[in-house]
């Protein structure tokens, strides 16, 4: 018998593991949205999203609702890693009767000991410390609440014996609040209740320190805040007390209950509800089940009644009864005190296996309780302890080993290394407790590390440490909000930059306007788009994107297909002088002709020249300048077409036939028009920005004629460089603005497009720094580099939505940082405010020209397509995504559909030749 009651208090290996897998299905349960509210394991979000790093100072108040008393607590934070922290405690008994009263009477109370303690606690300097006079106070209030801030809390139900009127169904916060500020003399006229409560306290002003609730938090919360202090956060902790619970940091958009998406945030497991759907019915003894009928919540808390200290002593009552029906043990005397319910404490239990000498103290124990035991019942009662005791400590990690391979899981990690915090009677008392912890959960989650802390006064200090934590989170907010405000642009922002893209668009077009507007609105000569019947062999050259490459394009009924070379420019050629670099452009042609083996043929050249150029006919364009690091001599002003020919001269190339100079823009949307006729914009997001689209040869007061459209080069990326969006500007701006070849220009394209945002990213990152909100103000030398932040960080950051943090650290330890988990978040804002603004603007830009070619063609409504290239608008994770969105808002009457081109510069400039040619031919 005895060995049968002390296996069915065994676990099997297996069994956990199986136990494990059900605690980690209940818990994503209670996480998600749709399951919530049947989940057994609540999953309760806490809003508490840091926990502490050390840096947190100054005076913390924590009041504390327990079973009879209030107790109230105030310490003293030094910032110095929570080494020393102060306290100061006071309890209070609660009067008879409160519990079941009127909500007021209670919260009135709580209200009083807290202004009866901060009268006695004298000391002058404690008001120091925290802005303003403003006392800080944590509120812990063990009752299951609806949580949907740090500082807002619904009562759902009162339980423990309380049932105090008006309160469900409130926000206790508000309530706690109220009743404070009804005390507090300094909020208006002198309280008659209490003399001068607030001495000692006064500031330097004269006025009294104003008490207010920043926090409100579950006791097992506080445990883990506790444990954590600076570069040891600790992000897992366990009570092992009464009852039963743990909490830990979750990743954030795991918890669909809060609104919160990034970061992390605790979540309070609430795990004593697990097993009551029946998981845990076949590991449950016959004794579990006695002592659940006696309890007062039978079929509820089903493992905390495993569990819990307030059981243990329980299930070894049953077991001995059961055994003693069984004739195992005490057979020879009176075992009806064992029919008393709670005659065996755990204290009892604890006490009993503790005891490794020898039978004296465990004969002692039992015969204090009023049993009569002989040697044999003493040894096998301390069996069962043991078992009772040995399958608590089991099972406590066994939910342990399942909210790690959890959390490893849900951060992408191979391996997670984590600080567990562990407080309460059973961790305390029973000296296996924390071996078998480390036993049973290594074999269970291999693949987790832990380390154990010890937690003292989870719920006073630790709810300081919440309180703390709320603070230095609320100050940084307000510091990153302010640093990152003017680049977050409002609606008025937009309509307003839209409004002015229009005028300069207007200005750029008209005859006299012409030659001082910001964009500059170039004919390009190319009067119409593909119709898809375009056929032949077509040279194509592509300068000004990323690399130089000549292509041949075959243009017929299946459609496009084509060759291409990559030919590097070399900084010296780039720099040097026009001549040698366009001598290398026909060299390059010529090794191109020569390995596809035609040299004989003169084929119709088109060329893509991305730089802004004074179109004067499709075959002749004056460079205006150069950009994006190109400053060769002696270009500026001439006709590059007429250069280029000039170097197949020297090179004795006579097989050359250059019939058009095509933007890339143009290119973009001629290789678009190509497949969708509706394509009459193109756009450019990658290393620069443009655009361009068909206006109608009436409005282009800068060439001949009326009839028809001509497709328009408008070079937006120097929209500003009159003044214009000075407003928009922010000192990030500017400062990169500065650091330029080209200061003072291209000033749209800088805060839109790749070549740039990374070092946006870069400055903010500067000053926020040494503003001490990112790497805890540690020096950061590399990042002190020009360009060492690259735009594509900005995509693989924004990337990892959510998930584990992985890249942007990885990305961080490239730039010899060592961020926090925090920092991550926080960088990942700074890029999403830098990116978003970029597809904004862009689509304000977007929005002036869809607008202006609705309205050319008197439409209610337009139906276009944009032809769209560029890396940064192609790979960033949300850039496509956040223009379409702000220019539908923006442009409400356009129904616009973006179409990507591929190798539009390339396609498009043998489809200008193509079009220019067929024109040619008079066909
Ligand atoms: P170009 O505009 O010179 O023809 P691209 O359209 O390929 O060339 O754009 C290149 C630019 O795109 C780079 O300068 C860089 O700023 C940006 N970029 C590169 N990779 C990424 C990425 N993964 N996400 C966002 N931007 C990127
Ligand atoms: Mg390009």
């Amino acid at each position: 018998q005895i060995q049968r009651a002390l296996r069915s208090l065994s676990i099997p290996l297996e069994r956990l593991h199986i136990m494990k897998g059900h605690m980690i299905q209940d818990m994503c349960k209670g996480l998600s949205r749709e399951t919530h509210t049947q989940a057994k394991v609540r999953m309760l979000p806490t809003y508490i999203c840091s926990t502490p790093n050390g840096t947190e100072k100054g005076n913390f108040l924590v009041v504390e609702l327990c079973q009879s008393q209030v107790r109230t607590l105030l310490v003293t934070l030094y910032g110095d890693g929570n080494l020393s922290p102060q306290m100061m405690y006071k309890i209070f008994d609660m009067p008879e009767g409160i519990r079941q009263g009127e909500g007021e009477a209670l919260f009135d109370f709580i209200a009083q000991c807290v202004t009866q303690f901060l009268a006695e606690t004298t000391s002058p300097d404690n008001s120091n410390g925290n802005s303003g006079e403003c006392l800080p106070l944590g509120f812990v209030f063990p009752f299951t609440c609806k949580q949907t801030q740090l500082d807002k809390a619904e009562l759902i139900s009162w339980s423990k014996g309380f049932s105090c009127s008006g309160v469900v169904g409130n926000d206790v916060v508000q309530l706690l609040q109220s009743a404070i500020n009804k005390q507090d003399p300094g909020g208006g006229e002198a309280s008659s209740r209490w003399l001068s409560p607030w001495k000692g306290w006064k500031s330097s002003a004269g006025q009294h320190p104003r008490v207010q609730v920043v926090a409100l938090m579950n006791d097992t919360v506080g445990t883990m805040m506790t444990c954590s202090t600076e570069g040891r956060p600790c992000e897992v902790a366990m009570v092992a007390d009464k009852g039963s619970n743990c909490c830990f940091m979750a990743e954030a958009y795991m918890v669909e209950m809060a609104e919160e998406t990034s970061g992390r945030m605790c979540v309070n497991t609430e795990w004593g509800c697990f097993g009551d759907d029946g998981t845990l019915n076949d590991i449950i003894t016959p004794f579990d089940e006695c002592v659940d009928q006696e309890s007062y919540n039978p079929g509820e808390k089903r493992f905390e009644k495993m569990v819990g200290t307030l059981y243990l002593g329980e299930i070894v009552r049953h077991a001995l009864l059961y055994l003693n029906n069984e004739k195992a043990v005490f057979t020879e005397s009176n075992t009806s005190v064992l029919k008393e319910k709670g005659i065996f404490t755990t204290q009892h239990v604890l006490d009993i296996i503790n005891n490794e000498d020898g039978m004296v103290e465990v004969k002692r124990i039992l015969e204090f309780i009023g049993l009569q035991p002989s040697e044999r019942d003493c040894g096998r009662v301390q069996q069962i302890c043991r078992a009772v005791m040995g399958r608590a400590a089991t099972l406590h990690a066994t939910g342990l080993a399942a909210i790690l391979s959890y959390m490893c899981q849900t951060r992408e990690m191979e391996q997670l290394m984590v600080n567990v915090g562990v407080e309460g009677e059973l961790y305390e008392g029973y000296p296996r407790f924390e071996e078998i912890l480390h036993s049973v959960s290594r074999l269970l989650s291999p693949e987790c590390s832990t380390t154990f802390l010890p937690s003292r006064d989870g719920s006073g200090r630790g709810a300081a440490m919440v309180t703390a934590v709320a603070l230095r989170m609320q100050a940084q907010r307000r510091q990153v909000n302010e640093v990152l405000a003017p680049l977050r642009l409002t609606r008025a922002d937009l309509d307003q930059v839209q409004a002015l893209m229009r005028q300069e668009m207007e200005r750029g077009l008209g005859k006299s306007t012409h030659a001082s507007a910001s964009v500059r609105m170039l004919p390009t000569y190319v009067c119409h788009t593909p119709d898809g019947t375009e056929q032949g062999d077509y040279l194509a050259l592509d300068l000004g994107g990323t690399n130089f490459r000549v292509l041949l394009v075959r243009l017929s009924e299946e459609g496009i297909s084509m060759l291409n070379e990559i030919y590097v420019i070399p900084p010296s050629i780039m720099q040097g002088s026009g001549e040698a670099l366009f001598d290398h452009i026909v060299d390059c042609i010529i090794n191109f002709q020569m390995k596809q083996n035609m040299m004989m043929q003169t084929l119709p050249l088109g060329f893509t020249f991305s730089f802004p150029c004074q179109q004067v006919g499709l075959d002749k364009a004056l460079l205006l300048t150069w950009t994006k690091g190109f400053s060769a001599s002696n270009c500026v002003g001439r006709d590059v077409v007429q250069l280029l020919r000039e170097a197949a001269e020297r090179k004795q190339h006579a097989g050359l036939q250059v019939v058009a100079l095509v933007n890339d823009t143009v290119g973009t949307m001629m290789a678009c028009g190509y497949d969708d006729p509706k394509c009459e914009i193109g756009l450019i997001v990658g290393t620069g920005t443009n655009a361009c689209y068909m206006e109608e040869m009436k409005n282009v007061g800068t060439v001949e004629g009326d009839q028809g459209r001509m497709c328009i080069n408008m070079e937006w990326g120097g929209f500003g460089d009159n003044g214009c969006l000075d407003r928009i500007f922010t000192d990030f701006d500017k400062t990169v603005d500065k650091s330029t070849i080209n200061p003072g220009k291209q000033r749209f394209e800088k805060l839109v497009s790749g070549m740039y945002l990374g070092e946006i990213v870069r400055q903010i990152l500067l000053v926020m720094k040494e503003k001490q909100l990112l790497f805890q103000g540690r020096a950061c030398t590399k990042l002190q580099t020009k360009n060492i932040f690259p735009t594509k960080f900005l995509s693989t950051i924004e990337l990892s939505n959510g998930l584990a943090l992985r890249q942007i650290r990885a990305i961080l330890q490239e730039l010899e940082l060592d961020a926090s988990f925090e920092d991550s978040v926080l960088m990942r804002e700074v890029c999403q405010v830098v990116s978003l603004r970029a597809a904004q603007l862009c689509a304000a830009g977007l929005a002036a020209v869809v607008e202006k070619i609705r309205e050319n063609r008197g439409l209610n409504q337009l139906s276009c397509t944009v032809g769209v290239d560029g890396t940064l608008y192609k790979l960033h994770p949300c850039f496509s995504k956040n223009l379409q969105n702000t220019l539908k808002e923006l442009a409400p009457n356009c129904d616009i559909s973006f179409l990507l081109s591929e190798d539009g510069s390339g396609k498009g400039a043998a489809l200008v030749a193509a079009v220019a040619c067929r024109a040619a031919s008079g066909q």
